[in-house]
């Protein structure tokens, strides 16, 4: 990382960063009025996207900083409204990198496509009757999307599954197929509906049941990411606090994120901070990305955490993130809106993959960032302190006088929106 370019990055006019990144070679030397406009979504462009559209609806992009990713640089850009998510990443990122930074696996990218069957009269014949056509069920569906197969995925396997009746909840029994596919640098939720509606005729037919629907599963549990890291303790030193005690506070939250459903939903909701903001950024599905999370997050039955931290025999914090990630670089919004276009070519352009290895080591950062502040000196203390800018802004505050305000506003008592509009008359007058 150029760092002498991104020194005190957080201290530069928006302009100055943007000259910073074009110094720097972050991003194609252009002069800042184009790069601005470079990442707008022109208004016809999102006339075509989606329906009834009557204007653009704007958040503010910012730069994960410090990130070393398995041996990589990189700066992140996140889509979010809101104050401290990019801080708390940034300063995160910094202290992993000092530790040798990240480290990923990545799975298989399979997606799964269903097919539930409903009024199956003979349970053991109907299974056996799918897997003795496995070959012409897949024949079937890569059929229906060649394209993929071409380009060397397309369905690998199949998979049956009998989901018991429910009495208590009224719901009949169904027996389900799964499509595995294997969707490349797809996220693939089209062609997995194509496939799985184009196989839906033959499978009634040889199982004599009825097709409910044939439709992509949001819960990828074929396509896992997992981000690591190790940190010495004498990196988590913090004011009166020794690095080992610091590693003991955040295991032990981490023990409480596991055991509490109450917590884990908070603290999974800090992960999918900087997660939704990084897929919302890349032009990707936050909804398929969010419901697939929190259905891997209660797996084994009862929601929980999604990272966990331990410690090493040598004494080091642990660090373990894993979550379902069907993201694509292809598809969707991807190749066509301006701003996923920027930063696509900000990451490198990476592949699905590489994409994924971002993404989740970003998910660790954001949780280690929130869990170190609430063991440490609480969350509240950088979160106000940027909170204070919007509530300056929100009590009409514009050019200096925000930054005025906020700081006045941090030396009050009560942070709040009279507070703050009290400050901006004084300053005023
Ligand atoms: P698209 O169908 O838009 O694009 C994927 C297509 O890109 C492929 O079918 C393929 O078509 C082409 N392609 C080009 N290069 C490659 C490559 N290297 N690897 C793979 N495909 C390639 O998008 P997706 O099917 O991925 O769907 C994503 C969108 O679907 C998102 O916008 C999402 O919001 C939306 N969606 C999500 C649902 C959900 O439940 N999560 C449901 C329905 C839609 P070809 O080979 O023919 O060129």
């Amino acid at each position: 990382m150029k760092k002498n370019r991104l020194d005190k990055f957080y201290n530069k006019t928006v302009d100055d960063r943007i000259e910073a990144l074009m110094d720097g070679n972050y991003t194609e030397k252009t002069s800042v009025e184009k790069f601005k406009k470079s990442f707008i979504l022109p208004e016809e462009l999102a006339n075509h996207m989606i329906e009834n559209q009557i204007s653009t609806y704007q958040l503010p992009l910012g730069l994960g900083l410090h990130f070393l990713i398995d041996g990589e640089d990189y700066l992140i850009p996140m889509a979010t409204e809101e104050p401290s998510v990019i801080a708390a990443a940034s300063f995160s990122a910094k202290t992993i990198r000092r530790a040798g930074g990240f480290t990923t696996e990545i799975s298989d990218r399979v997606m799964i496509g269903q097919i539930a069957l409903k009024d199956v009269e003979n349970k053991e014949q109907a299974i056996k009757a799918i897997e003795n056509t496995e070959e012409k069920i897949i024949e079937i569906a890569n059929d229906a999307h060649p394209s993929i197969v071409k380009r060397g995925g397309g369905v690998r396997e199949i998979k049956v599954r009998w989901v018991d009746a429910d009495v208590e909840h009224n719901t009949p029994a169904f027996l389900v197929v799964h499509l595995h596919v294997e969707t490349l640098e797809a996220m693939g939720a089209n062609m997995i509906n194509t496939m799985a509606e184009a196989v839906k005729p033959y499978l009634e037919s040889i199982t004599k049941a009825k097709a409910v629907m044939g439709i992509l599963s949001n819960y990828a549990t074929e396509c896992l990411a997992t981000a690591r890291c190790r940190i010495p303790v004498d990196l988590l030193e913090r004011r009166r606090l020794s690095g080992r005690d610091v590693r003991d506070r955040i295991i032990e939250a981490s023990q409480f994120a596991i055991a509490d459903p109450y917590r884990e939903v908070t603290n999974n909701k800090g992960i999918m901070n900087g997660i939704d903001a990084l897929v919302l950024a890349t032009g990707n599905d936050t909804r398929a990305i969010e419901a697939g999370a929190h259905a891997y997050a209660s797996r084994s039955g009862q929601y929980r955490s999604l990272t966990k931290w331990s410690k090493a025999d040598n004494g080091d914090l642990l660090g373990k993130l894993t979550i379902p990630l069907p993201i694509g670089t292809v598809g969707g919004s991807i190749n066509i809106h301006p701003g996923a276009k920027f930063t696509h070519h900000m990451l490198g352009n990476p592949d699905a993959k590489r994409l994924e290895s971002i993404i989740v080591s970003l998910g660790l950062a954001q949780n280690f960032g929130a869990i170190r502040a609430l063991v440490t000196d609480g969350i509240q203390k950088g979160h106000m302190a940027l909170q204070a800018k919007s509530l300056a802004i929100n009590a009409g505050a514009t050019g200096d006088e925000i930054r005025k305000v906020a700081r006045a506003l941090r030396k009050e008592k009560h942070m709040n929106l009279k507070t703050a509009e009290e400050i901006l008359t004084e300053l005023r007058k």
